[in-house]
């Protein structure tokens, strides 16, 4: 790989600034000040310091972020905030993407990566990863709602969906709404919101706490993110 790629990669700056520091002898490759940015470097073996502060060369970036509603799941958006604006520039530099989607209006549990087999993996529809959301529903929920999503909800475009567990959690205090556990192991679009339409209820609010083995971090506030652990890399991927 090129020195300069490497660097600006590395989230050590713009390719401009990069060739500005190679100038400015502040690079080194090896113990030997470089300023040519085009030669080639072994990440795994040369040692490169920028001010002599050593650059540990990292291809991917696994990060949890405890999405809050407003913000859509998309790299990029004309109108609205994204996942990705909620990140530092150094993480930007490593072209992250969220692994799959939440709604706007839904919080909670989103990998950001730029490891698209990893990706693959959690959202490919024959893999069937589990994913456990929290909901508060509006409306009465038939006897057998369990029974219903535990066979299959027809949603509106006749689509039927695989088998979903539902536990109702708690009647909450107000009359009319239920607090309920939902796992399902697809991501149809808005799917949880239409699959509690198709019994006639509505879904006001809805959190995701888990994908796969990957569970959020009960103390990472909303909006906040952090790099997995490696315990959570070897545990979870
Ligand atoms: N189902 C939904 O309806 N919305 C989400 O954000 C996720 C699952």
């Amino acid at each position: 790989m090129r020195l300069d790629k490497l660097l600006a990669n590395m989230g050590v700056g713009s390719r401009k600034e990069v060739k500005k520091l190679l100038k400015s002898k502040k690079v080194t490759l090896n113990n030997k000040v470089i300023k040519d940015g085009s030669i080639k470097v072994n990440p795994d073996e040369d040692s490169v310091r920028v001010e002599d502060e050593p650059i540990i060369y990292q291809e991917f970036i696994y990060l949890m972020l405890h999405k809050l509603p407003g913000v859509v799941s998309a790299t990029a958006d004309v109108k609205d905030k994204t996942v990705i604006d909620l990140l530092s520039e150094q993480d930007k530099h490593f072209q992250p993407f969220p692994v799959g989607r939440l709604d706007k209006d839904t919080e909670g549990l989103l990998l950001i990566t730029n490891d698209g087999d990893l990706a693959h993996q959690l959202i490919s529809p024959n893999k069937n990863v589990s994913k456990i959301y929290r909901a508060k529903v509006k409306g009465e929920l038939p006897q057998d709602v369990v029974q219903q999503f535990t066979a299959g909800i027809i949603l509106d475009d006749g689509y039927q969906t695989k088998p979903a567990n539902l536990k109702i959690l708690a009647a909450t205090e107000e009359p009319g709404f239920s607090e309920v556990e939902i796992e399902i192991t697809e991501g149809k679009f808005h799917q949880i919101k239409r699959m509690f339409e198709a019994v006639n209820c509505k879904v006001i609010y809805l959190k995701r706490y888990r994908m796969g083995e990957l569970s959020l971090d009960s103390q990472l506030p909303l909006g906040a993110y952090r790099p997995l652990t490696e315990e959570e890399m070897a545990y979870c991927f």
